[in-house]
């Protein structure tokens, strides 16, 4: 590649973030279509409800069974629905789960997609999609499945658990922390990835004691948006893809992000020493990974694989998986590498 240079693709989604801009959902579908699907999980059913009523004949129907990593024939029941509703909006509301289903939709379908997220799981500002079937993860970019309009609400997100707090804001970490080596010569994606950060560490902490003080999930949820912005910018590398390969052995998504991120980190922390500086100065510590593993820490975020449910006889073949997929990384990546990496987010020490 061209290591002193870089690609911008433009800001095309259009943003629209603060406390009450939920209610603006129907009027951007208006802007778009004629009639919205609903695609969502099963924790907003409340604004699911408002919002069915606010758009009125222009709410073409709801589907509720958003579930992790899009198994395929869910992706294949959903686009059926979506073609018998006739809608040609999407509209997705919850975490990324929820912005995924409306994705795979999307995909094959190209209607507009709207997200309300209530994570900090960043994909509504990706082209990123994502499917799952026997246990393996494919995932795709396409500007198709990249929403049109986000609005951030952050009182859609004052009941979101603090365990899901912390791992899925962990999870943002890791989207602008993996931006910072995956694209060290980006200005853009260096200061967006650096604000990212301050914000979630500003943040993340606190909410494990006030998980319903409103300025403090906002500055959580802006912290998402900046790292859902640097990922779609940046793209995946090796973190992500230990973490998709562990997601198809049955891990969660947001709490794996959480418990591999200090590992990757110090794996790559002499062939990123640029990256290395950036987190440092945005966390304020000394250390970036062990800074990373007490904020997640301090989150109340998983620090262990074992933990999530990892067992010692999985190290091999997860291994195996991602070497060689051949992630993007500062330096060369071997099995025994992730094997090591594994070994100690396994255990969860510092
Ligand atoms: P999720 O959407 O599964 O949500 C986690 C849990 O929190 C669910 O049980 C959900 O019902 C609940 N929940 C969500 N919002 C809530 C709220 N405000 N209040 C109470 N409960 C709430 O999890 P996630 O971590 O947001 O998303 C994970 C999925 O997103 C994975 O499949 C992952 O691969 C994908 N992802 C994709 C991208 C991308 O760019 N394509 C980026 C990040 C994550």
């Amino acid at each position: 590649g061209f290591p002193d240079g870089f690609d911008i693709d433009g800001l095309p989604t259009r943003v629209l973030f603060g406390t009450g801009r939920r209610a603006e959902v129907a009027a951007e579908v208006a802007r778009l279509g004629r009639s919205a699907l609903l695609v969502t999980g099963r924790s907003q059913a409340a604004f699911v409800a408002e919002l069915e009523q606010a758009l009125g004949g222009g709410h073409a129907g709801t589907l509720d069974g958003a579930v992790e990593h899009v198994p395929v024939p869910l992706a294949e029941r959903a686009r059926a629905v979506a073609r018998e509703t006739g809608a040609d909006v999407l509209v997705a509301v919850g975490g990324g789960s929820s912005v995924g289903l409306a994705k795979a939709i999307a995909l094959t379908g190209g209607q507009p997609v709207v997200a309300v997220p209530t994570t900090y799981s960043g994909s509504e500002m990706t082209p990123i999609w994502g499917t799952s079937e026997g246990g393996r993860k494919t995932t795709g970019r396409d500007e198709r499945v990249r929403p049109r309009v986000v609005l951030y609400d952050p009182e859609l997100t004052l009941d979101l658990p603090a365990a899901t707090s912390a791992a899925s804001g962990m999870n943002a970490v890791a989207h602008c922390v993996e931006a910072l080596w995956l694209a060290p010569a980006n200005p853009l994606v260096g200061a967006l990835a650096e604000e990212g950060l301050r914000e979630l560490a500003a943040a993340l902490p606190v909410l494990r004691r006030s998980p319903r003080d409103v300025a403090v999930r906002g500055g959580a949820l802006r912290g998402a948006w900046l790292a859902g912005t640097v990922l779609a910018a940046a793209g995946t590398g090796l973190h992500h893809k230990i973490c998709h390969v562990l997601g198809g052995l049955g891990l969660p998504h947001a709490q794996v992000h959480a418990a591999v991120l200090p590992a990757v980190t110090a794996f790559l922390a002499d062939a990123a020493p640029g990256a290395v500086a950036r987190i440092r100065r945005s966390l304020g510590v000394a250390d970036a990974a062990e800074g990373l593993w007490q904020l997640a820490a301090d989150a109340g975020a998983p620090t262990s694989l074992a933990d999530l449910g990892l067992a010692p006889e999985q190290v091999d073949e997860a291994a195996d998986l991602v070497a060689q997929a051949g992630p993007a990384a500062p330096r060369r990546v071997t099995a025994d590498d992730v094997r090591s990496i594994l070994g100690t987010a396994l255990a969860g020490r510092p």
